[in-house]
């Protein structure tokens, strides 16, 4: 449930409120607005202690929330969440390109990379360090050496940084050297994975699973909350359905979903959700009309000559054409890049 404080109550009030919650076994969860605080109360029936609340005179109301994400869900914030990434801000009229390689492969391509995807309009960069590969004889990514380049490269061009981790223990040196920890969709539902991420300081882009449907996403982005991290970007990747002739279908449905369900950010990966660089193009256009406030995008000098995901990868030229393309639907939709 949602408890929302009277206006002009003071920190000793509020703090009695807290106190209430934790001695009843709920944990709080905190948001000041520009006039009042809300406390989220979860836990199981945390509904059973609305009695208690209602009785004090600096609660102004309760709300229950009736979906099993509770933080995660609209009735529990109104209002779009706006995530700020140094100067970037997700989430808001700005739809934010992330684009940049699959795999960090060296140095120099992911230099390369940066400045152009820079030049070209986006405010991220992107690259695995650590790369969940299906088959165990691809390319595994160049883990912590990987990792240093990004940080190395997010200096020279000013770009923050999304990296994935694909386990807890990777997560303590990831945050050391990226803005963004990305969580695959193939570890979606590591439940392990998103409680840790929950205790970290930084941003989380949580992938849609393959096979999971938009409420377990949800579900997972709760478990992240849940544990106190409240910056999470949903991220739709492309899901598993009959159609074959693409990689994965790309759920664009999910995107106008989950603006209506939720008030956390969420972005779009054409890239791995077509599977097909002739695609990527299209489906961005798509992605922006619907709502989304970002891009995913896998971009490669040489794509041909890419370690991984090349012939998903965009190169230059079409980065900078899906770029003036996006701009416009942007702005079609009330948005802009
Ligand atoms: C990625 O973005 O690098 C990636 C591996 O994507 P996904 O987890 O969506 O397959
Ligand atoms: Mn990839």
């Amino acid at each position: 449930m949602v408890i929302t404080i009277k206006p002009g109550t003071t920190e000793k009030g509020i703090q009695h409120v807290i106190d209430k919650i934790k001695e009843l076994g709920f944990t709080p969860h905190i948001s000041r607005g520009e006039e009042r605080t809300i406390i989220g109360v979860v836990g199981e029936n945390a509904i059973r202690a609305r009695h208690t609340f209602e009785a004090m005179f600096i609660v102004e109301s309760i709300t229950p929330i009736s979906k099993p994400y509770k933080l995660a869900s609209r009735d529990f914030r109104k209002k779009d969440s706006l995530l700020k990434i140094k100067d970037v801000v997700i989430g808001g009229k700005k739809v934010v390109v992330m684009a940049g390689p699959c795999s960090v492969e060296n140095k120099d391509m992911l230099l390369e990379t940066a400045k152009m995807v820079k030049q070209a309009g986006a405010c991220i960069l992107r690259g695995g360090a650590f790369k969940p590969r299906t088959s165990p004889y691809s390319f595994q990514g160049l883990g912590e050496e990987g990792l240093k380049y990004l940080a190395e490269v997010s200096r020279i061009t000013g770009l923050p940084v999304v990296t994935e981790a694909m386990d807890p223990r990777q997560l303590e040196i990831i945050c050391s050297y990226a803005d963004i920890i990305q969580i695959g969709a193939r570890n979606m539902q590591n439940f392990d994975l998103l409680k840790e991420a929950g205790k970290q300081k930084k941003p989380i882009l949580l992938k849609r699973g393959m096979a999971s449907t938009v409420k377990e996403l949800l579900m997972s982005a709760e478990y992240i909350l849940s544990s106190g991290n409240y910056d999470v970007i949903l991220c739709e990747r492309g899901i598993r359905t009959f159609e074959d002739s693409t990689r994965f279908t790309l759920d664009i449905t999910s995107v106008a979903l989950i603006e209506i369900l939720s008030h956390l950010p969420v972005v779009v990966d054409p890239s791995h959700g077509t599977g097909s660089r002739e695609l990527v193009v299209s489906l961005s256009r798509a992605a922006v009309a619907a709502g989304a406030d970002g891009l995913l995008l896998e971009v490669h000098p040489r794509p041909e000559e890419a370690l991984s995901d090349g012939f998903q990868s965009v190169s230059f030229p079409i980065f900078q054409q899906l770029m003036e393309q996006i701009k416009k639907v942007a702005q079609a939709v009330g948005r802009e890049v």
